[in-house]
């Protein structure tokens, strides 16, 4: 399977534009699902503290390793500092916290998962402590900032970056960053195809991981009111029209679309067909006029909305 990659800036090293993630994957089949994952092409997974699953995924990984489906090298791992580690001596401890539990010695690309700062909760109170008690703990970003840029300096992180920032906050981060956020990391599909945010990032030197790249997919099975209102992506007409021309899938066509929009994707499936159809978007192209209908059809709709289930709106 020929993967391209993006090149992160400024550190030079190359990122996959096809990923794996690993958000509610079930523990007991993650090791399972993130070898098999490997083992069909996958280079890059996408994990986080968050996921509580980050365990089983360091056994996936470490399986695909010891049998040589690939080295620790052609692999790159991203996960995410979740929001109750936001002061400057919490961020060492998250990380290497998710460095263990994964099983290795360096992580490729380290996010802020949120601009959220809520209350430090202990890991033998709760681990992960998902959003906890909802107390917030104000930090400012150039607080955690400078202690994400120390563990770039330790050797044991290549890039760092940031996830659900607005340009705003982005502005904010490149005016103190001595190493500047090499991702921006946010909700891309479709409905919500986020491109003025996406021009401002590239303009300054960020590449773009979109999330929850099927849009209201990951949602419904959430209970999500927005998500079961939506039309799915998957039975969208115009989407079928570009699918069927192409005789490819229309979960194909949303990545070719985010792929060719230089935008990196990050598919999550347990099923092994439509993770194999996810990582086949490398050999089809679509016409200028199909990414126009596509790039047309912003709502915009976003699933991600910490608004709705922790009444934080950051992008109020
Ligand atoms: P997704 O857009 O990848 O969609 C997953 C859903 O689509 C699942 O229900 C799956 O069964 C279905 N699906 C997958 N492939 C399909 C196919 N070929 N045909 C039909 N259905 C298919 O959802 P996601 O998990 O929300 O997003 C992907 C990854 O992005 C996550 O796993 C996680 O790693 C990351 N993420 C990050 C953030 C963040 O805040 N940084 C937020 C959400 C997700």
């Amino acid at each position: 399977m020929a993967t391209q990659s993006l090149t992160l800036h400024p550190s030079g090293h190359k990122m996959p534009l096809l990923g794996f993630g690993t958000w509610k994957v079930p523990k007991d089949t993650t090791a399972d699902v993130v070898f098999k994952a490997i083992e069909a092409g996958y280079r890059l997974l996408d994990c986080a503290c968050d996921y509580g699953n980050e365990v089983q995924v360091g056994q996936g990984i470490k399986l695909a390793i010891e049998k040589g489906i690939v080295t620790r090298e052609e692999l790159f791992i991203t996960s995410k500092l979740w929001n109750t580690y936001h002061h400057k001596e919490h961020v060492p401890l998250a990380f290497n916290r998710t460095l263990s539990d994964l099983g290795l010695d360096y992580i490729d690309l380290y996010l802020i998962h949120f601009p959220i700062s809520l209350k430090y909760v202990p890991f033998e109170q709760l681990y992960p402590p998902e959003w906890g008690n909802m107390e917030q703990d104000p930090v400012p970003v150039h607080e955690t900032w400078a202690a994400m840029e120390d563990l770039v300096r330790s050797g044991k992180v290549r890039d760092i970056g940031v996830s659900n920032f607005s340009a705003i906050l982005l502005m904010d981060v490149l005016s103190y960053a001595k190493i500047k956020p090499a991702v921006l990391h946010i909700e891309v599909h479709p409905y919500l195809n986020n491109s003025d945010l996406i021009k401002f990032a590239q303009s300054k030197g960020l590449q773009i991981t979109g999330y929850s790249n099927f849009g209201p997919a990951s949602y419904v099975e959430l209970g999500s009111p927005v998500a079961q209102n939506a039309v799915p992506l998957f039975k969208e007409e115009r989407l079928s029209k570009i699918a069927t021309h192409h005789n490819r899938t229309v979960a194909q066509v949303i990545l070719r679309w985010l792929v060719q929009n230089k935008v990196a994707v990050i598919p999550k499936s347990s099923d092994p067909v439509r993770v194999a159809q996810n990582a086949d978007i490398f050999s089809f192209e679509l016409s200028a006029k199909e990414m126009e209908v596509i790039n047309g059809m912003n709502i915009p709709l976003r699933l991600n909305d910490p608004a709705g289930y922790a009444n934080i709106p950051i992008y109020a």
